[in-house]
C-alpha cells in the first residue's frame, strides 16, 4: 500500500511516497512561498501517485484539537501568508483521501519511534535545533498535544553571566531558542555556527544551554530516551558536552538505570535527515487505520 506524506517547512515542503514499512519511494521539494502558489504544486504531486492516505507533519503553531472549528488549520505563525489556513481541509477536499496531522518535531518523533532509535519506547522527547528549537513529546505511548502542543523551545532558562550575546527570541528576554538556536550562535559570535566548528567557547555555551533544557525536560516528561537533531546538532562535537552538562546539572537527582548510560539516553537522529518524512508516512498509516 502506498502512502504520501507531507513535511511542510517553513522554507521548503517536502513530499514523499512510501509504504507501511517505512521506505521512501521518491520525494520531492517544493519552496513554501503562498499557500495559493505553493499548494496546487503540492497537490498536483500527490496526485494520480494511487496513495491510499497522506500524513502532515506540520510548521506551527497548528490547531490540534479535532473539536475545534479550526482544527487543521495553521495559526499564528510569523509567515503572513500561511497564517489561519487549513492546511488539512485543503488536502483532504484536493485529494479524497485521510489526513493525519501533527507538529513536524512530533512527526520526527513518531519517525523515530517507528523506524529508528526510539523503537519500542512509549516516552520520548525529539528536540531540532536549527533555524529556531522545537521538540515533539510522546508520553505514555501517546503523542502529546495538551492544550495545543508543547513548545520546548521556549523553555525559559538564565542566560550566563559570562555570554556576551543576547536572547534573540522577540517574545522572551531569556529562553533556549533565543539562546541556543542557529540565528542566535550567529548573532553573538560574528559568523554562521557552520564556520565555528573548530571555536571550543562556542560549543562549550551551546551545550551548557540545551543540556540545561535537557535536564528541565526529563524532570518535568520522564523521557525513556532524548534524541537531537536539526541543522545545529551535525556539529557532533556537541554530544559528549551537551550529557557531561546534563549529568552535572542533574547532580545524581534522578538516578535510573537509564541514566546510568548516557550515550544511549541523549542521541543523535537516527534516519539520515529522513525521520520528519518517515513520521508523516506513519501519521498517514494512523489516519487511514483508524477509519476501518
Ligand atoms: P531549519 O531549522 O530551517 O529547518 P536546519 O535544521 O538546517 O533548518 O537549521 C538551520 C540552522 O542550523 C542555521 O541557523 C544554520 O546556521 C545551522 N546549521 C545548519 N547546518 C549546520 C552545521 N553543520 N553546523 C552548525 N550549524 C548548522
Ligand atoms: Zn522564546
Amino acid at each position: 500500500m502506498l502512502y504520501g506524506a507531507l513535511e511542510a517547512g517553513g522554507t521548503k515542503m517536502v513530499c514523499a511516497i512510501g509504504d507501511e514499512t517505512g521506505k521512501i519511494y521518491e520525494q520531492v521539494s517544493i519552496p513554501t512561498t503562498t499557500p495559493d502558489e505553493t499548494m496546487p504544486e503540492i497537490i498536483s504531486y500527490f496526485r494520480d501517485k494511487g496513495i491510499e492516505a497522506i500524513g502532515i507533519a506540520c510548521f506551527g503553531p497548528i490547531d490540534l484539537d479535532r473539536k475545534s472549528e479550526t482544527y487543521g488549520f495553521i495559526t499564528s505563525t510569523p509567515k503572513t501568508a500561511w497564517k489561519k489556513f487549513n492546511i488539512v481541509g485543503y488536502v483532504e477536499k484536493a485529494l479524497g483521501i485521510p489526513v493525519g496531522f501533527d507538529t513536524d518535531v512530533n512527526g520526527s518523533l513518531l519517525g523515530e519511534i517507528t523506524y529508528g532509535c526510539a523503537q519500542g519506547l512509549t516516552d520520548a522527547i525529539y528536540l531540532t535545533i536549527g533555524t529556531g528549537i522545537g521538540g515533539g513529546v510522546m508520553t505514555n505511548g501517546k503523542l502529546l498535544h495538551g492544550m495545543m502542543h508543547p513548545e520546548l523551545g521556549h523553555v525559559i532558562i538564565a542566560k550566563r553571566s559570562d555570554d556576551k550575546g543576547q536572547c534573540v527570541c522577540p517574545y522572551h528576554d531569556s529562553c533556549l531558542e533565543g539562546l541556543a538556536a542557529g540565528p542566535s550562535i550567529e548573532k553573538r559570535w560574528g559568523r554562521s555556527a557552520k564556520e565555528l566548528t573548530d571555536d571550543a567557547a562556542v560549543w562549550e555555551l551551546e551545550a551548557d544551554y540545551i543540556g540545561t533544557a535537557l535536564v528541565n525536560y526529563c524532570m518535568t516528561l520522564s523521557p525513556q530516551k532524548i534524541i537531537l537533531g536539526g541543522g545545529v546538532m551535525h556539529q557532533m562535537q556537541l554530544f559528549p558536552l551537551i550529557r557531561r552538562v546534563f549529568k552535572e546539572k542533574m547532580a545524581g537527582y534522578i538516578n535510573t538505570k537509564t541514566l546510568e548510560n548516557l550515550d544511549e539516553y541523549i542521541v543523535p537522529a537516527s534516519l539520515n535527515d529522513d525521520q520528519g518524512i518517515m513520521g508523516a508516512i506513519k501519521l498517514a498509516i494512523d489516519a487511514k487505520t483508524e477509519l476501518l
